[in-house]
């Protein structure tokens, strides 16, 4: 792993200032009111958050995987709602550098940079998640050349508040192998509005953690798009909506990991902060052996998933193939994050029990990176797969 760069060092000094400042100390409020942190996100776009990897042609800072994990970790860390926020619009807006049209990255990338137009991606429906390949979502095409999309989504972070969503449909229910079917949408919507000429946001889902960024379905009913909204055009992204979303999951993957790194970083902290101001039995809690441990095997973990994540997006960066390596990043540092918020939370006693402790968020929000694209459980599927692949007899 390479060292990080200066350019790299000061980004993440001003994240790391800025989550310090104006995350964490406002976190508790939003997360207690599960309520959008609006001016957290007002002062994001003055940094230029939502463009860090969009390419200065297009009003980004056209900055690397790696770099941008080492922001989402400063932001994690802080609060994973805000890298919530971030995340589904990074995937977007890769989705369109990768496969979108000439037009398409000039309409929407440079509103994209500026924070001023947010993206969501929307794959997951009620009855499947894991199994991408059994949504149900339509988009038949009319005699006219436009589609209509009929279905329902779930899970969508950010579905209300943002103004573009990706969304995997089926254009050829009867297609085999079922993937060539699949087809990604770029749609339109007003952000904040319930309804949209055939598009409803239900009210968001309520949720054991991970408040304030809003997760909602998406209803279907007769929503048109033109042709050209089909990511990548219809000549040449017809079909190809699977492998468009399962290469962009691929970077979400590493950007889950760094949002377990940041999670845990944080309960490590909390850790020894509390760890040695606490005493039992006439000493800190910190010199006693069995919490020092602890707070070691945290600080190993914490570490482990920082160097495997910070891999996974150099090899990236560097062109070369990291589909196992962005695997086992993200089941890694996901688990991680949930251990070392566990032991932090032991370390708490009663306290950590208590909503006037930080880690009592976190006990909440650090279950879902276990979930979000991609399962332990899927993600143990694929880096098999993978090493059978690269390992064939
Ligand atoms: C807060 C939140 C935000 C989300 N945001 C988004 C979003 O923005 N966009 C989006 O598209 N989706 C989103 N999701 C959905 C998420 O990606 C899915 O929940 C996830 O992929 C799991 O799918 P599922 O919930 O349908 O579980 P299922 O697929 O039904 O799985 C249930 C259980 O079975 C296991 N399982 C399934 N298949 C196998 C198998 N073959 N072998 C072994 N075990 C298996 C799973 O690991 C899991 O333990 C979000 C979810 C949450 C909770």
């Amino acid at each position: 792993m390479a060292v990080a760069t200066d350019e790299q060092k000061a980004i993440c000094e001003m994240v790391r200032q800025f989550a310090d400042e104006q995350i964490i100390p406002s976190a508790e409020h939003y997360d207690h009111e599960d309520s959008f942190p609006e001016p957290i996100v007002e002062q994001m776009k003055e940094l230029g958050l939502f463009g860090v990897t969009i390419p200065e042609e297009y009003g980004g800072m056209g900055l690397d995987l790696t770099t941008y994990a080492m922001i989402v970790e400063e932001l994690s860390r802080g609060w994973i709602s805000i890298s919530g926020i971030v995340n589904t619009h990074f995937i977007g807006s890769y989705l369109l550098m990768k496969f979108g049209t000439e037009e398409q990255k000039d309409h929407y990338l440079p509103k994209m940079a500026s924070g001023q137009l947010r993206a969501a991606f929307s794959l997951s429906e009620p009855e499947c998640g894991s199994d991408v390949q059994a949504i149900k979502t339509t988009a038949r095409r009319l005699d006219d050349g436009d589609y209509e999309i009929n279905g329902q989504k779930m899970w969508v972070t950010n579905g209300l508040l943002s103004g573009v969503v990706f969304v995997l449909t089926k254009t050829d229910p009867s297609a085999d192998p079922k993937y060539k079917g699949m087809t990604c949408f770029i749609c339109d919507k007003e952000p904040g509005a319930a309804e949209n000429d055939g598009l409803t946001v239900p009210p968001k889902i309520k949720k054991l953690g991970y408040k304030g960024v809003e997760s909602t379905e998406l209803v279907f009913d007769g929503y048109r798009r033109p042709a050209e909204s089909i990511l990548g055009g219809e000549q040449h992204g017809l079909g190809q909506g699977f492998v468009q979303m399962m290469d962009a999951l691929e970077v979400g993957r590493v950007n889950v990991a760094a949002r377990g790194v940041g999670i845990a970083q944080r309960a490590l902290e909390l850790a020894l902060k509390y760890s040695q101001e606490r005493k039992a039995f006439g000493k800190q809690i910190a010199q006693h052996q069995a919490i020092q441990f602890k707070l070691a095997d945290m600080a190993t973990q914490v570490d482990a998933a920082r160097l495997m994540t910070l891999r996974a997006a150099e090899l990236k960066d560097a062109g070369e193939r990291s589909d196992l390596e962005a695997g086992m990043a993200k089941l890694f540092a996901s688990e991680a994050g949930r251990f070392c918020v566990e032991e932090s939370f032991r370390i708490h006693g009663g306290y950590g029990y208590s909503k006037e402790y930080e880690i009592e968020r976190l006990y909440r929000d650090a279950p879902l990176l276990l979930i979000g694209e991609g399962t332990s459980e899927i993600q143990r599927m694929v880096i098999g797969r993978k090493l059978l692949q690269r390992h064939k007899l």
